[in-house]
């Protein structure tokens, strides 16, 4: 009787334990996409029919799970991007569900996906952001999708070549990564927003609570198995390229100011050079003054002096500035974003790890 009691509980113990194990090696990753979009209508659709393209062939191979879906933010847009996005929550006609996000206002594109990714950390496993003119080649989703697999929670879209982009695009760029190395902030060259995050990853990245995100330079901190996935960067879909040169330029200052006190070094070195020469200057007043025959100075060489010491004195003074402007602005830790509206909003995930 003991041994066949024995047996039972020994069958039951065998049972149990492969019917978990088997549903562990089942799961399949839930993958978000999450979309920013500003004034999008001329790339939406066609963004969309691309991107569930591609979901609906991986959730069929097995790849991803088949709840996975797109996540599409309008960040205040003007046109008709929220009405698109409304009707294409609406209109599902594969395994691939897509919602939208309506901020309240344009919140620029970091708080953008800041708040796609905020909405999507508990609903899958892991969530890969991408610009919404498909200039970032979508066909190597399975590369970041194999490395995920093999357990990395960071993989990083490069760009491998700007054939596609305008002479002054690429070189801008350019010049921007180099001047963030100058500047010691460390991020990925040539890496933007293309990046897959796992659902640990979004919490790190979300527990960032400062209000001037750049996202580039808050990667590298969170640390975590990273990789990086190489692609050619190719051409806007359509539209118009929403970072002009100036917003190009204050998302650039904003990189600096927010990871680099290398300014305020300049300043203070720029300090101490012109410290130097102006003590030599002087010294070689006081020699004239004191050995030679009273020469008239003109008032040429005083008014340049003036002019150049006041411009650095105003220089300083405004970078000085901009950093106790950024404390000001962190200091009151005000809202990055407020939602608006969700269509087709999306259940959690039941069982997260
Ligand atoms: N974007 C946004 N809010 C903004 C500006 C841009 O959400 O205030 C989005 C835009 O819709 C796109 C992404 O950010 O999905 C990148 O913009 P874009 O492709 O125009 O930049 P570029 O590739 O020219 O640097
Ligand atoms: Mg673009």
């Amino acid at each position: 009787v003991r041994f066949s009691t024995l047996l039972t509980l020994l069958s039951f113990f065998f049972f149990y334990y492969f019917a978990i194990f088997a549903s562990a090696e089942e799961r399949v990753m839930r993958l978000c996409v999450v979309i920013p979009a500003y004034n999008e209508e001329a790339v939406l659709r066609q963004t969309h029919t691309e991107m569930s393209t591609i979901l609906e062939s991986l959730a069929q191979k097995g790849e991803i799970a088949k709840d996975s879906f797109i996540c599409f933010v309008d960040d205040g847009s003007k046109d008709r991007t929220w009405e698109i996005l409304q009707s294409l929550a609406q209109e599902q006609n594969g395994l691939i569900a897509s919602s939208g996000i309506k901020l309240s206002r344009n919140c620029g594109h970091q708080n953008a996906l800041l708040a796609g990714l905020e909405y999507v950390a508990d609903k899958c496993d892991y969530a890969l952001s991408i610009d919404c003119d498909l200039q970032d080649d979508i066909s190597v989703i399975d590369t970041f999708i194999e490395k995920a697999k093999r357990g990395v929670e960071v993989v990083l879209g490069v760009r491998k070549s700007r054939n596609k982009d305008s002479f002054f695009k690429k070189y801008s760029a350019l010049g921007f990564y180099k001047l963030m190395a100058f500047m010691g902030v460390k991020i990925t060259y040539n890496h933007a927003d293309y990046r897959l995050l796992s659902s640990r990853a979004i919490s790190a990245l979300l527990s960032f609570k400062e209000r001037n995100s750049f996202l580039c330079g808050i990667v590298p901190l969170l640390g975590f198995k990273s990789d990086r996935v190489e692609y050619d960067r190719l051409e806007r879909l359509a539209g118009e390229s929403k970072y002009p040169l100036f917003k190009m330029l204050s998302f650039a200052w904003n990189g600096i100011t927010s990871f680099s006190v290398m300014p305020l070094r300049i300043v203070s070195m720029l300090g101490i050079a012109f410290f130097i020469l102006s003590l030599g200057l002087g010294l070689y007043a006081l020699y004239v003054k004191l050995f030679t025959d009273g020469v008239v100075y003109g008032w040429a060489s005083t008014i340049i002096l003036l002019c150049f010491f006041s411009g650095i004195q105003l220089l300083s003074l405004g970078v000085i500035g901009e950093y106790v402007g950024k404390i000001y602005a962190e200091t009151k830790g005000r809202p990055r974003y407020f939602i608006e509206e969700i269509a087709n909003p999306q259940k959690n995930t039941s069982n997260n790890k």
